[in-house]
């Protein structure tokens, strides 16, 4: 689907917003927000051009770190209402965001149904491992065992392994970003943005206050580019194993992508050869008199 493209092109200023950030001293939010903010600017897509969806959680309080249009949402839900925006109009360019602990709890099941639904729509995971808006709570993504705020004798459930369950899915794009790396996740969210159907993009950040188990030291000493590795990124099963491969080494960059498979809006029979949209079709049935009864 085309993007929109103005003739000169938004800056940075574009995306200035006089709210201040509350973020902690350190925090990934920081490098992702800015990664965002310079990805739209690069692809020439204005404030008023997207649609950017926040849950809840401390990258959510970044809804209005931004202009342009954005909603935030209940906590892991914010998949449903980007979803369905990007079905009503799907001209625009549609970015969900969600931290670790509603992706993979609460909205487990909206993450699975975005997946297998190929929504064209782009979801970044700010994944810190660990609810850092409860301050400290483990998620379904911190180590089995670890200490928390909420698991004072470390947490006893099983961990969910991210990568392995999404690949299970069948995803057509997974990438993985580092909040310490704005420019090579700048690079991913522009790739992402351009795909055809979901693009699932894990960013792992940095969580000072919580976090002491992945740091951003340790992400910085173990991430690496797969771009600078001529990776081929069309095989899934080498691509899952590369993602599931953290012990040493950290992948990031477009770990997989395939744009034969056509999406959700692409597979709706009643919608093909038309030349509108659901939002421009709507406007044309009046429904004062069903809007009465709300008075
Ligand atoms: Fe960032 Fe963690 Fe602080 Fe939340 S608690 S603002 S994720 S550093």
């Amino acid at each position: 689907m085309p993007i929109p493209l103005e003739t000169t092109g938004p800056t940075m200023k574009d995306y200035w917003s006089p709210v201040m950030c509350t973020w902690c001293d350190g925090c990934g939010d920081y490098g992702i927000l800015t990664a965002v903010k310079q990805a739209l600017v690069e692809l020439k897509i204005a404030p008023w051009q997207t649609l950017l969806c926040y849950d809840v959680g401390c990258h959510g309080n970044g809804s209005d770190k931004l202009s342009g249009y954005r909603f935030h949402g209940l906590h892991g839900r914010v998949i449903p209402f980007a979803a369905g925006v990007k079905m009503a109009n799907p001209t625009l360019p549609v970015i969900a965001f969600g931290g670790d602990g509603a992706t993979f709890s609460e909205g487990v099941g909206h993450i699975v149904h975005a997946v297998r639904s190929h929504y064209p729509m782009v979801f970044v995971l700010h994944n810190n491992a660990n609810y850092g808006l409860t301050t400290g709570q483990a998620s379904s993504l911190t180590p089995q065992n670890q200490p928390m705020n909420s698991a004072p004798n470390g947490m006893p459930e099983a961990t969910i392994n991210s990568m392995d369950f999404i690949f299970s899915l069948e995803p057509t794009f997974v990438a993985r970003g580092f909040s310490g790396d704005i420019k090579h996740m700048t690079y991913i969210l522009k790739e992402a943005i351009k795909h055809r159907g979901f693009a699932f993009v894990d960013m792992l950040q940095a969580c000072p206050t919580y976090n002491k188990f992945a740091t951003h030291k340790m992400l910085l000493e173990k991430c690496y580019r797969v771009e600078d590795e001529k990776y081929d990124p069309s095989d899934p099963v080498k691509a899952r194993k590369l993602a599931m491969d953290t012990e040493k080494r950290i992948a990031t960059g477009i770990l997989f992508r395939r744009e034969d498979i056509p999406n959700f809006n692409e597979r709706l029979v009643p919608r093909q050869g038309k030349k509108t949209r659901p939002v421009d079709e709507v406007e044309k049935f009046d429904v004062s008199e069903m809007m009465k009864e709300f008075r």
